[in-house]
Order: structure tokens, then sequence, then C-alpha cells
């Protein structure tokens, strides 16, 4: 009532009415019926669990009636037209975005007018074999690809009419399995990706640019506490990175994983790689990220990542400004020696770098009794020495490199390691993980972080596209 000061209450029913083709309401049913008195912020349209309340009665709706027709198409055999006679009922829990409902399924004989290899067959059991949603395996891919399977859980719960229904052993079993389908399609392993020969390489049209790929290892936290050995699994990511800029992250468990060459030849391959095209390797150095990047490409080069010099020297002069007590008065020739150090490695001179790292040892290992600080210290120091000389042929003029605009290191801000395993699988101490379960999360969590599982459940429900496009229109 316009002008009027009395509150008045407002009530609103909520209805689903199902329609034939040709317009006439087949039938109507009652979902929600919502009481407002006066406006305020809190009483504002609905609420969550209104709307949860709403999508529930909605969907149970929409289900029943789509099941109902289906298994009516199916009461008659396609091929003779004859009734099929009714076996028995069964029912069938289904999991969609907007609840968990039982529906009723039926088991019916098959019609003799054809041969089948059984008597009987569940027409919606097998209609629907996954019996969740696409879009809710999605969902829960892919929440739980950036956060934890228990805060997953909470956060569709809260937001959606999920029930009790939800909990995080099952997003992980379907996470699994998602990850399980999407492994099945990777092409089969080889040790030799380079395709052609050089002649055949020379008519292939101008590449875009380099390829810059970086390649790091990590440790996970194992469950499988056999031995102590066990404590601790390897799982190596990595990131390549165009010369436009854009950039794709892989990652997998080395014990688990049977293709890992395919699984990064596969990445490159989506980035456009060529066999005339530079591609540059970089990594931290270890034996298995070398094995990796051999034979992937006739032009690559493979060099130690400037990220992971500079991180190590990063780390010892933090080390070194720490030193207290007696060890205060070597501190400033320390720090100016460590500087020295890493200057001569960003020219590439692992020589000269070499002597100054054994001036530092020289100035820490003096006279006086050993502190805690200065035997850390000294200790980086000796395993950066083995580190560089270990590394020596892939170690380039880093300085000139970057003058001319080549490729040094993929991550100065972060590494790929943390980005792609630490924070969702070292967060807490507490997390453990098997080899299967951290290798599968990283497969989907790699797909997340590409914005590409999106792309592949498109690809293996195509319907859902269409679904989108007629809602546009009907719009
Ligand atoms: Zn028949």
């Amino acid at each position: 009532m316009v002008g009027s000061t009395r509150r008045e209450a407002m009530k609103v029913r909520i209805q689903v009415v199902i329609e034939s083709e040709a317009g006439e309401t087949v039938d109507a049913h009652e979902i929600a019926g919502i009481h407002r008195k006066e406006l305020r912020p809190e009483t504002l349209g609905l609420t969550l669990e209104e709307a949860k309340t709403v999508l529930e009665g909605v969907q149970r709706t929409i289900v029943e009636q789509q099941t109902a027709e289906y298994l009516q198409m199916q009461s008659r055999c396609p091929h003779c037209g004859t009734k099929r006679s009714h076996k028995g009922d069964h029912t069938v829990t289904l999991r969609t975005l907007f609840g968990k409902l039982r529906v009723k399924s039926p088991r019916v004989y098959h019609c003799q007018c054809q041969p089948r290899p059984t008597r009987t067959f569940s027409p919606l059991a097998e209609l629907l074999p996954e019996r969740s949603t696409p879009e809710l395996l999605y969902l829960e891919t892919k929440w739980a690809s950036l956060m934890s399977y228990g805060l997953t859980t909470k956060l569709l719960e809260e937001v959606l009419p999920l029930g009790k229904y939800v909990n995080a052993e099952t997003v992980r079993n379907h996470l699994h399995a998602v990850a399980e389908r999407a492994e099945t399609e990777l092409g089969d392993e080889q040790v030799f990706y380079i395709d052609g020969c050089p002649r055949d390489w020379a008519t292939l049209p101008r590449p875009d640019g380099p390829l810059t790929v970086g390649l790091d290892g990590g440790y996970v936290h194992s469950c499988d506490k056999t031995s102590r050995k066990d404590g601790w699994f390897e799982v190596i990511a990595g990131k390549s990175i165009t010369a436009e800029g854009t950039a794709k992250c892989f990652a997998f468990v080395p014990r688990y994983d049977t293709k890992p060459k395919r699984r990064v030849f596969e990445v490159l391959k989506s980035q456009g790689m060529q066999m005339n095209q530079q591609v540059t390797f970089l990594s931290d150095g270890g034996d298995t990220v070398r094995q990796l990047q051999l034979y992937l490409n006739p032009q690559a080069e493979h060099l130690l990542d400037w990220f992971h010099v500079a991180m190590r020297v990063t780390v010892m002069t933090q080390m070194a400004k720490g030193l207290e007590g007696k060890d205060v008065a070597i501190q400033p020739a320390v720090l100016k020696e460590l500087e020295r150090s890493k200057w001569y490695l960003w020219h590439g001179n692992v020589y000269e770098a070499c002597i100054s790292i054994d001036n530092l040892e020289l100035m820490l290992d003096n006279d006086d009794p050993l502190t805690v600080k200065r035997r850390s210290l000294l200790k980086a120091l000796r395993d950066f020495r083995i580190y560089i000389t270990t590394n020596a042929r892939l170690i380039p003029n880093y300085g000139e490199r970057w003058r001319y605009g080549e490729a040094i290191a993929t991550g100065f801000v972060e590494s790929t390691v943390n980005q792609v395993i630490s924070k969702r699988c070292v967060k807490s101490q507490q997390m453990k993980w098997s080899p299967r379960g951290a290798h599968l999360l990283l497969q989907m969590r790699t797909r997340v972080l590409n914005d590409e599982l999106k792309d592949t459940f498109r690809r293996w429900y195509p319907g859902t596209q269409n679904e989108e496009v007629k809602f546009k229109e009907a719009a």
C-alpha cells in the first residue's frame, strides 16, 4: 500500500509447474512458503536456509518428473513395442548439487525379440552409473584441489543443500575417480620424444619464441610408515612459460607415476612446442628432474635455475646477519664475501665462486670456539660448495643471458613447488599422503591452476554446454 506506514505481512508461495510441450499444465508442486514482515537487512530476499530448502524442493520435483518420464519411455521394448514385464523395485541414490535423492529404480525383463546377455536390467541405474551429477563432481574436485578435503566438505555443506551426507572421504573418493579418468587419457610413455630429423625441423614454421620450463622437487609426508625411509616421498613440480608469458604447471609423484615424460611432453605440446623451438629447462639440479628433461626436444638446453642459487645465498646471508657475540666481529667481512660469491655465480664463474666460498670457510672456521650459529652457517656453506661444483656445467653466465632477455629463472617471487605442492600438501605436519593420493590430487590441482578442469568436464559431458545455451535463450 503506497504511502501507508502500516506494516503488512507478505506471503510468498513457491511452486514448480510442469508443462507439456504444448504449454498445458501437467502437474504443480508446492515447494515452500515464505513469510516476511518488516523489511530489515536480514529479511531482504531469501536467507541461505530458505534458498537451500527451495533448491532442494525444486530439484526433487524435477528429478522425480524426469526419472518417471524416462522409465515410462523404457517400459516398452524399443524394437517391437511389447510391454516389458516388471521384476521388482529398487531405489538408487542420486547425489546432485541440490540434494541427495532416493529415486525408485525398477528392474525389468528384457524382451525376447532380441538376443540379450542378461534376462533383466534396471534402466535408470544403467543410465546413471556414476550416481553423482557431473557438476557436483566438478565442484568437489575443484575446491578439494585448492583446499583440504575437510574444508571443501564444510564449504559445500554450508552453501548447498547437500545435507549431512557429504563427508571428506566421499569428496576424496570422487576426486580420485575423476583424476583416474583423466589419467586414462594420457598416452603411452616413451624414452624418446624427439620426432623427425634436422632436415624436417628446418621445414617447420618459425616458432613463436622460446619455451622456459622450470622443474623442481619437494617432499611430502607419507602415511605409509613401514620404515623410517618411508617417512617422506618426493614430488616433482614444474612450470612451463611461453615467450608471451602464459604459464602452465604440472606435477607428479615419481614413485607412483609411470608416465612422467609423457606428462611433461603433453604440457609442452599443448603450449605449441615444435621440434625447431628453443626450450630452456631450469632446475634445481636433482637427479630425477635431470632424467626427466632429456630427449624431449632437440633444441633443449639445461640450466641451474638462478632462483635456487640466489635463494641459497639469501638463506646464508640471513644466517650471517644472525651471528652473535664474538662472531659479530667477522660479520661485515662474511657478508661482503657472500655478496662476492653470488656476483661470481651471476657471471657464471664457478671457479672464482669456489675460491670465495673457501675464504668464507677460513673466516668462519677460526680459533674462537665454534658457536651453534657459526656451525650451521659453516655447514650451509659446505653444502653450497658441493651444490655448485656438482652442477657446475649447468651454470651459465646468468648476467649475460639476462642482458639478452634470455631465461634464467622461472620463479623469482615464489618457487613452483610452493605454488603447486606446498600450499596444498604440506601446510601442516598432520597431513599425510599415500603416493597415489598425492599424485591424483596434484593432477587435479594442476588442472585447476591451469584453468583446464572445466574444459575436461565439458569434453566428458558435452550435454552441459547445450543446456547452458538453452537456458540463456529462454532468459
Ligand atoms: Zn521386443
